[in-house]
């Protein structure tokens, strides 16, 4: 079969590698769709374990199933997620899957640019769900980012007549702002400086997307009607988006570090004045599974509309021209990779 080896950012290359085997408890699945994502192209955390198939936005058909598999059938249409938890260590039974050991282990086999995947036992077992009829593949690679996303909301309490800014209009940021409207928090404002994706902000949502250049607090006053936000959501590893977040966050408010500066790049945080104003800063990494089950439900509800977030439809053959486009940001917003199609 065909898969997508990373090396590096311009070195994906297109190899062969047998089928998967599969044994007791698991399944094989024939790769429909594949979301290119956003922490794909981040350098200084995949190169360190390339070469390798990576992937983690997986929708497809249940191609064959192993022994001792129950509920899962030949046909299916499933989303896997690739990392569970073991729902039994002290952090599960407290709800931070995240931060599970088995979470952060596991992963399917070899990875989602592939035309099969093995899913493993623990995958099958509590990380796969069956898409409704109504939903499609491509639909269905949106789970895990919304499951990400909607984490991090519940955590930073994004509701009803809060105010929130994103940085970063990309996919995630884009994301935040549909779901923040849904829960009906407002105003709601982001900053990029890509002029594209600040079109493609107000289209999803944003009552004011701006430029971060000059006085952003004016900016922001100006078109949104206030420069200071209970929750801010840093979607870009940015160090200059950070020291923003915390100028714009407002008293006893929330900055929510959803992505983060690479390793090694310290962000200068002033306590005092967190101490004195409540403020908190709040980390988000992946998704519990009772996110994932969340976004299904709101990407089948069209609550969540992800279908204008889909800008390319690649062949695995072109892979690396996907990663080439989510590299460039811009109008490309979601890169989905397609193994099943032909060249
Ligand atoms: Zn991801
Ligand atoms: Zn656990």
């Amino acid at each position: 079969m065909k898969v997508g080896v990373y090396y590096s950012n311009s070195d994906v290359r297109v190899e062969q590698l047998p089928v998967p085997q599969i044994g007791p408890g698991e399944f094989l699945l024939r790769v429909e769709a594949s979301g290119i994502c956003g922490s794909d192209v981040l350098e200084w955390y995949r190169k360190k374990t390339a070469p390798r198939v990576l992937g983690h936005e997986v929708a497809g058909t249940v191609e064959r199933v192993g022994p001792d598999v129950s509920g899962i059938y030949e046909g299916d249409r499933v989303f896997v997620s690739h990392h569970v938890p073991c729902n039994s260590c002290k952090y599960c039974l407290a709800g931070q899957h995240t931060a599970c050991e088995t979470l952060h282990s596991t992963n399917f086999d070899p990875g989602g640019f592939a035309q099969f995947v093995r899913v493993p036992q623990l995958q099958a077992d509590r990380g796969t769900f069956k898409l409704p009829d109504g939903m499609s593949c491509e639909q269905a690679v949106f789970i895990e980012p919304l499951a990400c996303v909607l984490r991090a909301q519940r955590l930073c309490r994004i509701g009803p007549g809060r105010s929130i800014l994103v940085l970063g209009a990309g996919v995630s940021g884009l994301l935040h702002l549909l779901l923040a409207r849904a829960r009906g928090a407002g105003p709601v404002a982001a900053v990029d400086p890509d002029a594209k994706r600040r079109d493609a902000a107000i289209r999803f949502g944003a009552n004011a997307a701006v430029e971060p250049v000059g006085d952003l607090a004016e900016s922001l006053a100006d078109t949104c009607g206030t420069a200071k936000f209970d929750t801010v959501v840093v979607c870009t590893g940015a160090l200059s988006a950070f020291e923003a977040a915390f100028r714009l966050v407002d008293r006893a408010g929330v900055v929510c570090a959803f992505a983060t500066p690479s390793p090694g790049q310290a962000v200068q945080l002033e306590l005092s004045r967190f101490w004195r104003s409540g403020l908190s800063l709040v980390t988000s990494y992946a998704a519990a599974p009772s996110d994932l089950a969340e976004a299904l439900s709101l990407i089948d509800s069209g609550i969540i509309p992800v279908d204008g977030l889909i800008t390319h439809r690649l062949p695995l053959d072109r892979i690396q021209e996907g990663f080439q486009l989510v590299c460039k940001g811009g109008e490309a917003l979601k890169v989905i990779i397609l193994p099943q199609a032909a060249e």
